[in-house]
């Protein structure tokens, strides 16, 4: 194949690009980039009536913030612009006139109450009503009424859509190159309407006159889009043009394995399903940018959402992706939402990043809450990072450098505090005192050699002087802490918990 690779990512902007969009995007990006193809964004805004306002905007920015950048697309033309299917409006009109002068689609002017009434008439026998082969020329259209009859309802201005005629008992072959070959009885198919009485086209027609116009290669698109193929195939061939490949991605499924993934899923779960959080008129979604997420994160967990490289290897940045992603690893079956391996990713990310780029954020946190001190932040970002999975647990685990103990966790009080605790914590006062290097490795060989010496539990000691520094028995090493809080702050942490004692 020498034709070069070109596939889209064609989005409606009907609200917040969901979770398994973005995946959709991913996986497009992937390919192209495994193929040393173009990948294009192309907005599919025909449907007026579900247009929302910063929806677009949105799509934009959460590829921005996965750094899945788009080749083609609005704000960025190539030379088979625009890429707003609103901006291309007057391109498909001829293609519906087309197919209707060669017999392949046909003027269709049933008003809606009319199809509601055939719908109605239908059920009560317990059919289903189908507008095809079957029915169509008992119906008002330019098949079943004579030339002079559909002349004078177009000249009188009588509302009308294009249907597609469906051909009747034919046997389609469609190819996918995930589900393999799938046949269609052509029986069962509508004649599915292409160009609609407000003028626009339907997202069937200007989605494959977009893809044929803008030279798309592989359309790579969510399951739900799988019974349109039919149709799009179709629609190929009554253009004679070459269709694209397909590839229909697995459904993502909610963590339980029971169904679609949804909106609700997330709200309930505690987890988001959007990129960015969505303020809309009336509801606000999470995202994993607010909630604190990397995007290596999110890129890692979408990739391996119905795909694997067949290997154990499990970390993959972006840029490794695109050397092993194929089409032919991508499953059929649902795959499962797993939020608690997304927070395993992100706890990989989060340990892998830049110490200086983390300190940084930390930093910005901690100048949110009105925190500021002369601490050695990238010190504090070191010793807590291990047990951080978001830059927000690095305060959770740390808070205790800025803030001085208030309180001693009840429980660990009751274990750590005796009748001797005060007199040890004199002791270990004064031997604080004595250590003029206050690193960590002198604190350590003081205290632990006295504890020594003395015959001592080492818990007796260390129980108590954590206490007295954190309020709770969390934190990494009781001399780590102490040589960050340096030899005043220390001091007067342990002064405050013998005068507590006493
Ligand atoms: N506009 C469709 C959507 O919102 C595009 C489907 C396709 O990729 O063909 O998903």
């Amino acid at each position: 194949m020498s034709q070069k690779v070109r596939v889209r990512f064609a989005p409606s902007p009907t609200g917040p690009l969901h979770i398994g969009g973005v995946r959709t995007a991913l996986y497009n990006y992937l390919f192209a980039k495994a193929h040393g193809g173009d990948f294009l964004l192309r907005i599919e805004d025909t449907d007026q009536t579900r247009y929302v306002e910063g929806a677009e905007g949105y799509i934009v920015e959460a590829l921005h913030w996965l750094s899945i950048p788009f080749d083609e697309g609005p704000g960025k033309e190539g030379s088979v612009g625009p890429y707003k299917q609103s901006e291309r409006k007057h391109l498909y009109r001829q293609y519906a006139d087309r197919l209707v002068t060669e017999g392949k689609a046909y003027y269709a002017f049933d008003t809606s109450e009319d199809l509601n009434e055939h719908r109605k008439n239908h059920e009560a026998q317990g059919k289903t009503f189908i507008y095809n082969w079957h029915n169509r020329l008992k119906l008002e259209n330019s098949l079943s009424l004579s030339p002079e009859a559909v002349e004078e309802k177009l000249s009188n201005g009588e509302e009308y859509v294009i249907r597609f005629k469906s051909p009747e008992g034919e046997t389609l072959l469609l190819k996918d190159i995930i589900r393999g070959d799938i046949e269609i009885d052509t029986n069962t198919l509508d004649d599915k309407v292409l160009f609609k009485s407000d003028g626009m086209p339907t997202y069937h027609l200007a989605n494959i006159v977009d893809d044929h116009l803008m030279e798309i290669t592989h359309v790579i698109r969510g399951e739900e889009w799988l019974p349109s193929l039919a149709l799009h195939q179709q629609l190929y061939d009554a253009f004679g043009w070459q269709a694209p490949a397909f590839a229909h991605l697995p459904l993502i499924l909610k963590p339980s394995g029971k169904g679609k993934l949804s909106k609700r899923d997330g709200e309930m779960g505690g987890f988001p399903v959007f990129p960015l959080q969505w303020n809309g008129e009336n509801e606000t979604y999470a995202g994993y940018r607010e909630e604190g997420y990397l995007p290596e994160a999110v890129v890692n967990m979408l990739a391996f959402l119905g795909w694997n490289p067949g290997t154990e290897e499990e970390f993959f940045s972006l840029e490794a992706l695109t050397e092993v992603f194929s089409l032919e690893r991508v499953h059929k079956a649902g795959a499962k939402f797993d939020p608690k391996k997304t927070k395993w990713f992100q706890h990989h990310y989060l340990q892998e990043m830049d110490e200086r780029l983390l300190t940084g954020r930390f930093q910005a946190l901690l100048q949110q809450k009105g925190v500021s001190g002369t601490l050695d932040t990238q010190k504090i970002v070191s010793l807590l990072k291990e047990r951080a999975t978001f830059v927000e647990d690095l305060w959770e685990q740390g808070s205790f450098f800025y803030e001085a103990p208030q309180s001693y966790d009840e429980k660990a009080a009751q274990k750590a505090f005796k009748s001797d605790t005060k007199e040890i914590l004199q002791q270990v006062k004064n031997l604080t005192e004595r250590t003029d290097t206050f690193t960590s490795e002198a604190l350590s060989e003081t205290i632990k050699g006295w504890i020594t010496q003395q015959e001592m539990g080492f818990g007796k000691v260390m129980m108590p002087l954590r206490l007295a520094l954190v309020g709770e028995m969390k934190g990494p090493d009781v001399f780590d802490i102490m040589a960050l809080l340096g030899k005043k702050e220390s001091l007067q942490r342990i002064e405050r918990t013998i005068q507590h004692l006493s």
